[in-house]
């Protein structure tokens, strides 16, 4: 049996970061950037309106006021997308748009608000200041910038942000393509009913939608009985992928067949027993260079191993730099007893409060017990060295999706 740290470590050496791909722009929500990406133009490109109203020169309109109004003469109105046909002179002002350029000569802007039109002419009310309403060239990102650093996870504004500065396609990393196979006798298809002593494979429900959170491509290989020639001829179907997580048979009960069954076809296991709960048999190995993950199969158990082992594995294939896998603290809001020398995960809920994260489980705790796990918002993590955790105590928690 080792430890969630050295499993992980375990894991994490050999999971690879993937090759590239470009992908188009509408195509990249939720995808990993690849490399760093500079800026190659200011944005705004140029001195722009923030506001609808008049470019002029700020001296004109020193000691405006609504009493002693200044005077301007229109010369011309200039909207987003065109550029004044001249520059601007003393005494003159031009009707300008939001976004549009600020014409040569001009030095500010003064907001409609504070002007009155009469014919070829506008009144100001307002003493300008030089710069006034003008969004400068390159204030929001300057050109030769880096912009979004490497495995970054492209959200919308990062989409913004690519098509503001002209990429209409994106250099990201590959998805991992990633199989999973229920396992046990018992299992029947949610399309399917049930007959006694049968029950619905709810994992292959959850570690699909798992995989799919977090960047994975999944390939479902279905459910195999528990018989070592369907077992291993389902597992041999996901060698075409970068990942092959197996759910159930991998205890020690003598139907428990998925570790012999690796083991027969080659794999390169490296551990078998993890000292946590829930989730002590996970089987983690290489078979032709693909990661295998012998998931245990308890519907929580399954999805707490791959929160703590297998989303970190695909983040790392993805290239993955910004996320936080790290705990955050919280304070304990009931008393936990606890064993000590393994680690404990507890599904939780944890809310913002009195300004610290105050958390609580969700109810009972068997592995079996998915409704506590749909319940929760967290992880609350009990390190192998705490016996007992107490109401009140600082813990260490960590958020799920
Ligand atoms: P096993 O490790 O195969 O003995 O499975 C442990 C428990 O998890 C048993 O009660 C199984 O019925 C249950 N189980 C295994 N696989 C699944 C699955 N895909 N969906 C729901 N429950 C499962
Ligand atoms: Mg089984």
């Amino acid at each position: 049996m080792i430890s969630v740290e050295k499993a992980l470590k375990t894991i994490l050496t050999k999971a690879k970061t993937l090759n590239s791909e470009t992908v188009r722009l509408w195509d990249s929500l939720n995808r990993v950037t690849a490399m760093d990406i500079y800026s190659g133009m200011n944005v705004p490109a140029f001195d722009n309106s923030a506001m609808d109203g008049y470019a002029l020169k700020a001296p004109d309109t020193r000691g405006a006021s609504k009493e002693k109004r200044k005077t301007l003469r229109i010369t011309e109105e200039i909207k987003a997308g065109s550029i004044a046909k001249n520059s601007l002179k003393a005494g003159q002002a031009i009707r300008i748009m939001t976004g549009a350029p600020i014409p040569k000569g001009a030095d500010s802007v003064v907001m409609v608000e504070d002007t009155k039109t009469e014919g070829g002419y506008v009144e100001v009310f307002k003493e300008a200041a030089r710069q006034d309403n003008i969004r400068k060239r390159g204030e929001d990102i300057k050109k030769g910038e880096m912009v979004i650093g490497r495995g970054t996870l492209i959200k919308s504004a990062h989409m913004g942000v690519l098509a503001s500065l002209g990429s209409s396609s994106v250099r990201v990393t590959e998805r991992p393509r990633i199989a999973f196979l229920a396992t046990g006798d018992e299992l029947v298809d949610v399309r399917r009913k049930i007959t006694p002593g049968k029950l619905h494979s709810s994992n292959t429900y959850s570690l699909y939608s798992q995989i799919s959170s977090c960047g994975g491509i999944p390939k479902d290989l279905g459910i195999s009985k528990d018989r070592p020639v369907e077992l291993a001829a389902k597992i041999r179907k996901g060698l075409d992928c970068d990942m092959i997580l197996t759910s159930g048979g991998v205890s020690v009960g003598d139907h428990d067949l998925v570790k012999p069954v690796l083991a027969k076809m080659g794999t390169d296991i490296k551990f078998w027993k993890v000292a946590m709960r829930p989730g002590k048999p996970l089987a983690f190995g290489l078979l032709e260079n693909v990661l295998v993950f012998g998931l245990p199969g308890n519907p929580v158990s399954s999805m707490v191993s791959f929160e703590i082992f297998v989303r970190p594995a695909i983040l790392k294939m993805l290239g993955r730099r910004d996320d936080r896998l790290d705990g955050i603290d919280a304070v304990l809001e009931e008393r936990i007893i606890k064993r000590k020398g393994v680690r404990y995960f507890l599904r939780a809920k944890t809310r913002w409060g009195n300004g610290v994260f105050m958390t609580r489980t969700t109810g009972a705790q068997g592995s079996g017990i998915l409704r506590s796990m749909a319940l929760a918002n967290s992880l609350i993590i009990l390190p192998e060295d705490c016996e007992n955790a107490e109401k009140g105590e600082k813990v260490k928690i960590r958020f799920l999706e």
